[in-house]
């Protein structure tokens, strides 16, 4: 069956623009240098929308790019760029009026119920209103899960002290935040027709692929085209795009892809 994909943001944790930053890439004004919070959304044949991540730029991009519902989201890891518009899936509680299912390791979702107590640990006296009716679930990071009829393959990426869970569905596979890849990575990645894949910037970082790091792990896998993501504001894109190899492009926020399951 055909899905869709659309990328809400590929930029690195700060986003880009830089604020106060007077860089040629931050005062470009090219929509493609404009980055939000990395993060991406499956479209379901049957209606139903999986968020991958929920960062601090979600209702920007929900509102951005039509995303009118939200029926689960897979948390990647709790960096404060990939939890922090938690909240903010509210929003989709009272459009709904259903929960929402939240999916990620266990490590995971003892970070996102530690950055939000009043959401999964509320005081008896909380007098606010409506808290987001959220459902914590683990996943296994090396294993498998149906959600929504999709088959779900997670494995595991290493991202300095902490361990990031990538996914597979169908062709289509999304390794944010990593420096290299896991054996089970390389694995269950094999054959992907479409890569989305950490590629920081040009320079080397302790927790982050560079872009020739990206590149070699893009050439070894062989996808038909992997888009970089998680740029940082050193990335020009229509600079940065003349110089990738064949098959290897940088990631903008918006991209929609179709992949089959
Ligand atoms: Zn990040
Ligand atoms: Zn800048
Ligand atoms: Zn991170």
């Amino acid at each position: 069956m055909q899905h869709h994909f659309t990328l809400l943001g590929c930029g690195t944790s700060t986003g880009v623009p830089l604020p106060g930053c007077s860089c040629h890439v931050c005062l470009s004004g090219h929509p493609k240098n404009f980055r939000n919070r990395t993060a991406g959304a499956f479209h379901l044949a049957s209606g139903e929308v999986i968020l991958i991540d929920s960062g601090p730029d979600l209702r920007h991009q929900a509102l951005q790019h039509n995303i009118s519902r939200v029926d689960s989201v897979i948390f990647t890891h709790a960096h404060a760029d990939h939890i922090l518009g938690t909240d903010d899936l509210r929003a989709f509680n009272f459009t709904s009026k259903r929960r929402i299912t939240c999916y990620g390791s266990s490590e995971t979702l003892d970070g996102v119920r530690n950055a939000f107590p009043y959401i999964f640990n509320p005081k008896p006296t909380y007098l606010g209103g409506l808290v987001a009716q959220l459902d914590l679930v683990s996943i296994d990071p090396q294993g498998s899960s149906d959600i929504h009829g999709l088959s779900c393959h997670f494995f595991p990426l290493p991202h300095g002290d902490t361990t990031v869970t990538g996914i597979r569905v169908g062709d289509l596979g999304y390794a944010t935040d990593c420096k290299g890849l896991s054996p089970r990575a390389t694995d269950v990645l094999r054959g992907v027709t479409t890569l989305f894949l950490d590629g920081l910037r040009w320079e080397s970082h302790n927790t982050h692929n560079s872009i020739h790091e990206a590149c070699e792990i893009a050439r070894e896998l062989g996808a038909q085209t992997t888009y970089l993501i998680h740029t940082t504001h050193s990335i020009d894109y229509d600079e940065v795009s003349r110089q990738l190899p064949k098959g290897i492009e940088l990631g903008y926020d918006g991209l929609r892809v179709a992949f089959q399951d």
